[in-house]
């Protein structure tokens, strides 16, 4: 309950008393008490009631706190205190820069965005982090290197092959150089283009790099469909011979060879785990995934008719694939790959090949969302210790999850079907991934850490964004603070842009020139 001295005095000489909404508008110097909040502090400990004292970027004190001569206060009865929400798989490095507001994610209770998953990364990561540094969002951001963006440019278009020694080497000098730069680590998207060609080897050395530097493996496996056991294998091996932790993303089975199978699944991984390797998850809430069309044909015949047929009848049909963009033809949009075939009196295949063939032609893929995953598979992953919430999508997503994923996680899996419970689900949400990134003073609420908070209402939190709709904003998120500024409050943005980019040691990377 300590309260740095400083603090007051510097308040006092500024002047208190402002009121708190509506107009409120917070200057840095000033503290604020939150009021008589339960309080979900992270750890997954029960809830408690208690003041919560923020001043500067920090919580600065928790208890039976009385506000301070004209401090301003929030009367948060009702509500839940929680760790702002770390999504640690968000694509938005080109989205967000374009949209500092970030609404989709601050409305969620997002708090701070990991971008350059999936092995995609900016390039060089400096650039980037100076952009963010020079124009900060709403939100915290933090950046992986990645794999394929490293592999592009030491391999150029002659990428469809197994590295060369004196290649990885050059790849390896990339990723330290990323890591001095500020990276949290390595991506790797190993079922897309790029990084499918890489062998183990070659992703073994580049995590070394990455270890050594204190970053973590955070990866896209080679495979989510049939061979989703033996891509689970590769990264666990990754992991083991690396010596480095991993975050296995969006942990998922997608294709109906492999529905099911969850409690399989999660034997291999408690077993890794139990040998010590330090490998976690993230998942989202949602039976649909979205990708580009040709991840659906693992063998990459794309107009191989028995390839397509093969692939299409593991996801159970053309009717469980969506086109969500296609820009040679984007009337496409919103039709399932069945719809088209019959609109267009052709077999499902022969419309894979046609969608392959246009988009080949126009130097582009269709993206689609594809509906193969089981509830009760997701139900058994979420109800694992060490799978934590992550959208996988971000500012501007086709998929609902870019704008639902945290309120949906609260309100449905929560407080409708009981999955988790709040504290736990919070946790998942908020220290399972600072301890994934090794950040000790986020993603907890304690005296000390940052003040990156929600204020939600648990009878009212959901998610409103659909397929149809992905950008509608979630409901039940009161308030939004990012280190210890309001960003969003009573349904709106406050226009505060008090974003860092944050580095591996869970602080603000320093400015460079
Ligand atoms: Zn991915």
């Amino acid at each position: 309950m300590k309260r740095p001295r400083f603090l007051f005095a510097l308040a006092l000489a500024v002047g208190f008393g402002l009121p708190l909404a509506p107009g409120y508008s917070q200057k840095k110097t000033e503290s604020v008490l939150i009021m008589g909040a339960l309080i979900a502090d992270g750890t997954g400990a029960p809830l408690y009631k208690g003041n919560v004292r923020v001043a500067l970027s920090h919580i600065v004190g928790i208890g039976e706190l009385q506000p301070e001569p004209g401090e301003p206060t929030i009367d948060a009865k009702g509500l839940v205190l929680a760790p702002g929400f770390i999504d640690i798989h968000s694509h938005s490095e080109e989205t967000l820069p374009k949209d500092l507001a970030a609404e989709t994610q601050v409305s969620q209770g997002i708090t701070t965005l990991i971008v350059g998953a999936d092995g995609d990364s900016p390039w060089p990561v400096l650039h980037w982090i100076r952009l963010m540094q020079d124009h900060p969002a709403a939100v915290n951001v933090g950046v992986f290197a990645g794999h394929a963006t490293i592999r592009e440019q030491v391999l150029g278009d002659d990428f469809k092959r197994a590295s060369t020694g004196p290649e990885i080497r050059q790849m390896e000098q990339r990723i330290s150089q990323a890591m001095n730069q500020g990276a949290l680590g390595l991506s790797s998207g190993l079922e897309y283009e790029v990084g499918s060609y890489a062998g183990t080897d070659e992703l073994v050395a580049l995590a070394k790099v990455a270890a050594r530097e204190g970053g973590i493996y955070m990866t896209h496996i080679r495979d989510e469909a049939d061979k989703s056991f033996e891509a689970l294998n590769e990264e666990i091996a990754i992991g083991e011979r690396a010596h480095i932790p991993v975050e296995h993303s969006h942990i998922k089975l997608g294709t109906v060879g492999v529905q099911g199978k969850a409690a399989e699944y999660i034997k291999i991984i408690e077993e890794a785990r139990k040998r010590g390797v330090d490998i976690l998850a993230d998942c989202y809430p949602y039976d649909a995934w979205h990708a580009n069309l040709k991840v659906v044909v693992p063998d990459k015949q794309y107009e191989n008719p028995k390839s397509v047929a093969t692939a299409l009848a593991s996801y159970g049909g053309g009717s469980h694939l969506t086109i969500t963009e296609f820009s040679p033809n984007p009337s496409y949009a919103g039709h399932t790959i069945a719809d088209l075939a019959k609109a267009n009196k052709i077999s499902e295949v022969e419309m894979y090949i046609r969608l392959i063939r246009e988009g080949d032609a126009a130097q582009t893929e269709a993206v689609i969302i594809g509906q193969s995953m089981l509830e009760s598979d997701i139900k058994a992953f979420y109800q694992q210790p060490w799978v934590m919430v992550a959208s996988d999508g971000g500012v501007g997503s086709e998929h609902p999850r870019g704008a639902g994923t945290f309120p949906r996680v609260l309100g449905v899996y929560v407080r409708e079907r009981h999955w988790l419970t709040l504290p736990e689900a919070v946790r998942k949400m908020t220290s399972l991934p600072a301890q994934r990134l090794g950040w000790k003073d986020r993603g907890i609420i304690r005296e000390g850490t940052f003040a990156d908070l929600v204020l939600l209402n648990p009878d009212t939190v959901i998610d409103r964004s659909t397929y149809a709709n992905p950008t509608a904003l979630a409901t039940g998120i009161e308030k939004v603070f990012v280190n210890g500024m309001l960003v969003w409050d009573a349904g709106k943005p406050t226009g505060a842009r008090p974003g860092f980019v944050i580095g591996r040691k869970g602080v603000a990377l320093e400015v460079s020139n």
